[in-house]
């Protein structure tokens, strides 16, 4: 029997990238196949797209609200992205990592600049990169559920959020979502393991060396 339960400190895990890098679909997925990873979901003030679930993708709310919210400190970052707000609770993100669970972000740049911040310990970030320019496009239209104007718009910025990629910690070619989660997956379960997030090392490194 082990001596001592070892606990750890969870991972604030950061996807980020140009919309439709893929980001969303791998952030899926890694939920799916791992029981010990959580979603962040945030607040926002733009409106719900359809087949967006309120509470689950996003917690819908109004410029008042969120104002409220953020002179609260209520919120562990936010940032004005494409015209509307967007921001993260502090609370549930609080509670998650100090009872070991990691918790997932699909935020911004300018979200993750707050993170590393505040919390540069708890963060591992993940920036997601498009195979290529004509891919990127190619997923952008695919989803059909944003306006010309936006989809011109969102190629647009994505020029300019790729440059962000420096910011990182890791970075993700999206050529293939099974090995895109295949990296993500392996770099979560690397930083899990890092010396400093598990709690109680000393006291069981003594144990074994006493023979316990
Ligand atoms: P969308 O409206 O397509 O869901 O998201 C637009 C952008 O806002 C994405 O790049 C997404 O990562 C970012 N975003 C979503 N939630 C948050 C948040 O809470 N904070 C920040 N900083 N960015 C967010």
């Amino acid at each position: 029997m082990e001596p001592f339960v070892l606990r750890r400190r969870g991972v604030m895990l950061v996807l980020s990238s140009p919309s439709g890098a893929g980001k969303t679909t791998i952030s899926r997925r890694l939920l799916e196949r791992d029981a010990d990873l959580h979603m962040s979901v945030s607040v926002t003030t733009r409106p719900k797209r359809p087949g967006e679930v309120a509470g689950r993708d996003y917690h819908f709310t109004d410029l008042t609200q969120f104002e409220l919210m953020r002179n609260r400190q209520e919120l562990l970052e936010w940032a004005k992205v494409f015209g509307n707000y967007y921001g993260t609770p502090r609370a549930p993100v609080e509670q998650a990592l100090g009872a070991g669970r990691d918790v997932l972000f699909d935020i911004d740049w300018q979200g993750t600049q707050q993170l590393a911040e505040h919390a540069r310990a708890d963060l591992v970030s993940v920036f997601v990169l498009p195979p290529s320019t004509a891919e990127l496009e190619r997923r952008l239209r695919g989803r059909a559920q944003d306006p010309d104007e936006v989809v011109a718009q969102r190629m647009a910025k994505a020029a300019d959020e790729m440059t962000h990629y420096e910011e990182y910690d890791y970075i993700v070619i999206n050529r293939d979502i099974e090995e895109s989660v295949e990296a993500v997956q392996s770099i979560l379960g690397a930083e899990r393991r890092r010396r400093h997030r598990q709690i109680g090392l000393n006291d069981f490194v003594k144990a074994l060396r006493e023979g316990q």
